[in-house]
């Protein structure tokens, strides 16, 4: 939901300054690199290429569910992206050869935020995520941040509205201000990256990396040869999520800086999305997924009400309630109303044409009745909230203001649904003489409609395009030009199409159950199946270790027979990665009378400080064995899951001391 509001935001800007005449380039794409990248695949027991290919084509999906209209994307994973990398760094090289050198780096990264928590081995929990980070200590390359806390400060000096909003903005100041250390770009553990321009052993630190992704997307090759797309950089705007701003407005322009090339024109970073006032994520199991409420409400509904109910910046709420509330009230009964009630009158009492326009209406005639002078007044007044609406609503939008924008437009909706309760068409058209009232009353909700279809049309392009065709007008809503709509432009003798409802009123209970069964479905795959067949338990110690006579699938022992396995509750007491095997860890265990050197086989899944003071299964009466010069005594016992046979370790979610034997 998060990388879906992110994009529909720029897809509101994107199709905005389209239909205000510029001509637009909308990049967007997948970060594909990096060690969370290398992990989520092993995990999975696939290749990275291959999870990369899987998650970028649900991105691509959900791109199309959502109507985003991008006109670039580009895959961290391309050959034009690595090669675009490998240039920036060779520029950087030539034009400031000072600001890359090698060092040894030892800290803290979070590889799940793909962000450096500290700089020294002292161990350091994530300040985005609270997980514990990981230990790195190797030769990196490194960039010479230091060098450019004074041109950042007079960057942000000289543009006031380099990021927004304010409040982010300032905290950008003062992180700088607070002096910058030198950061790595490079990396000698991970495979999974771009390798450094003749020293292949590295790979570039996945934020440099997908930095520049916006570049590359459009054409950057080395700032020489570039493609003709490459005339859009400077970008006006980067767009992502608060969690990344440093990224964006520090370590960015000082790379492009180093390197001799603009720098975008604004950083825009908005807010979190919560779930139910809680910050979403797979482990609270409270992740709203986009998908599901496309399927029940539609793409316009999702767009609507997250543009609409999230102040831009700040953290959002988002709830289920919520959303149903604002789909009924907003659009059901406010836009989706309004439009066919109003296209159902100028069938009903004009044959199904745009009435006329009674200009003289506007002003006091011999023969006025007073219900034409209230009329007249009010269709003044909606037709003044038209006039000035482009502006306002414009203002917003660049203002990043999206809540405000929408307001602004959704005022003339209920000004509309006003002026035709007041001016009740439908008893106009019982008397003749009310006709020229009857007339001009309609042709000035149509109008106000349209002006409403336009000037929406950025955040709920599906409806918008309905109605603008139900309007009778032809040609797609987006090649409008928002700055030439003229009050008036609506032709009388227009033949309209048939009204049908753009937003049928939703049974709150009902679609609020249809989405969360959808929902759970995402979260637990197959859950409406029958439970899949158990894996069958394995163990992690014996790492090489031949299989002893294995049993035939299906065959029982005796309780005898498992007696004589002796299972003890073991504490773990130190880990270490054994030199020169990549899968093994040297465990000490506390199995109650004794501490027992154990060598197990899952190295490449848990970080050895990890499992200190972790509750695990040892198989106690194993034979020892000799692995890598070591010895191995005893068996941690793990589950194996997947192809690959990934080890979860056994553990007790109750509290049991060392030395317990399993029964
Ligand atoms: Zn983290």
């Amino acid at each position: 939901m998060g990388s879906a509001y992110t994009t529909i935001v720029c897809d509101v800007i994107a199709r905005y300054k389209r239909m205000c005449g510029f001509e637009v380039a909308y990049l967007t794409g997948t970060d594909e690199h990096g060690v969370n990248i290398e992990r989520a695949a092993e995990k999975q027991g696939i290749g990275p290429a291959e999870l990369v290919e899987r998650n970028q084509k649900i991105f691509l999906e959900l791109w199309k569910l959502l109507g985003i209209q991008y006109t670039h994307f580009i895959r961290t994973t391309e050959t034009r992206h690595a090669r675009a990398v490998q240039n920036l760094v060779r520029r950087t090289l030539r034009r400031s050869p000072s600001a890359i050198y090698k060092a040894k780096y030892e800290g803290r990264y979070c590889i799940y935020d793909n962000l450096y928590i500290s700089d020294s081995s002292e161990p350091a929990d994530c300040p985005t995520c609270g997980r514990p980070g990981e230990l790195v200590s190797e030769e990196n390359y490194f960039f010479r941040l230091s060098a450019f806390q004074k041109p950042l400060q007079e960057l942000y000096a000289k543009n006031p509205q380099f990021v927004v909003p304010d409040f982010r903005f300032n905290e950008v100041k003062s992180f700088v201000d607070a002096g910058l250390r030198d950061i790595s770009i490079s990396r000698k553990s991970i495979k999974w990256g771009i390798p450094w321009p003749d020293d292949p052993e590295h790979v570039f630190y996945v934020w440099y990396d997908a930095l520049t992704s916006y570049m590359s997307g459009i054409g950057f090759v080395d700032g020489e040869h570039d493609g003709p797309d490459f005339k859009f950089w400077p970008a006006d705007i980067h767009a992502m999520g608060k969690e990344i701003i440093r990224f964006h407005a520090v370590y960015w322009p000082a790379f492009l800086m180093a390197a001799g090339v603009e720098l975008p024109k604004q950083i825009v970073a908005h807010g979190w999305l919560l779930f139910e006032q809680e910050k979403m994520s797979k482990s609270k199991g409270n992740i709203a997924y986009p998908e599901p409420i496309v399927k029940v409400l539609g793409n316009d509904a999702l767009r609507y009400y997250l543009l609409r109910e999230v102040v831009f910046g700040q953290d959002g709420n988002f709830s289920r309630d919520a959303l149903l509330t604002r789909y009924n009230a907003d659009l059901a009964n406010g836009l989706g109303n309004l439009t066919s009630r109003t296209l159902t009158m100028i069938h009903e009492y004009c044959e199904g044409k745009i009435p006329n326009r009674h200009v003289e209406l506007r002003e006091p005639h011999e023969h006025i009745t007073e219900s034409e002078v209230a009329g007249a007044g009010l269709a003044r007044a909606l037709e003044e909230a038209c006039r000035e609406r482009p502006k306002r609503a414009g203002l917003a939008l660049t203002n990043m203001d999206f809540s405000g924008y929408l307001l602004e437009v959704w005022n003339v909706v209920s000004m509309s649904d006003q002026f035709l309760t007041y001016c009740k068409p439908w008893v106009r058209a019982k008397d003749l003489n009310e006709r020229p009232l009857l007339e001009h009353v309609l042709y000035c909700a149509a109008e106000a409609i349209r002006f409403i279809s336009v000037l929406a049309h950025p955040a709920i392009p599906e409806a918008t395009q309905k109605i603008w065709e139900q309007l009778g007008q032809q040609g797609k809503l987006g090649d409008v030009q928002i700055d030439q709509l003229q009050w008036g432009g609506l032709k009388p003798g227009t033949r309209i199409g048939k009204p049908e409802g753009v937003f049928p009123r939703m049974d709150k209970k009902e679609a609020s159950e249809r989405i969360e069964i959808m929902e759970n479905e995402i979260r637990n795959p197959g859950s409406t199946q029958p439970a899949a067949t158990p894996t069958p338990a394995a163990t992690a110690g014996g790492a090489g270790a031949a299989p002893a006579a294995a049993p035939v699938p299906g065959a029982k022992i005796s309780i005898e027979d498992f007696a004589k396995i002796e299972l003890r509750v073991g504490i773990v007491k130190s880990a270490e990665k054994v030199q020169g095997a990549d899968k093994l860890l040297k465990v000490m265990v506390d199995i109650g009378d004794e501490v027992r050197q154990v060598l197990a086989g899952i190295a490449q899944y848990y970080v050895p400080e990890e499992l200190v003071g972790r509750k695990v299964v040892v198989v106690a009466n194993l034979a020892p064995r000799k692995m890598r010069g070591q010895e191995s005594n005893g068996m941690i016992v793990a589950a194996s899951v997947g192809p690959e046979g990934r080890p979860v370790l056994c553990t007790f979610t109750e509290d049991v001391p060392a030395g317990a034997k399993l029964k």
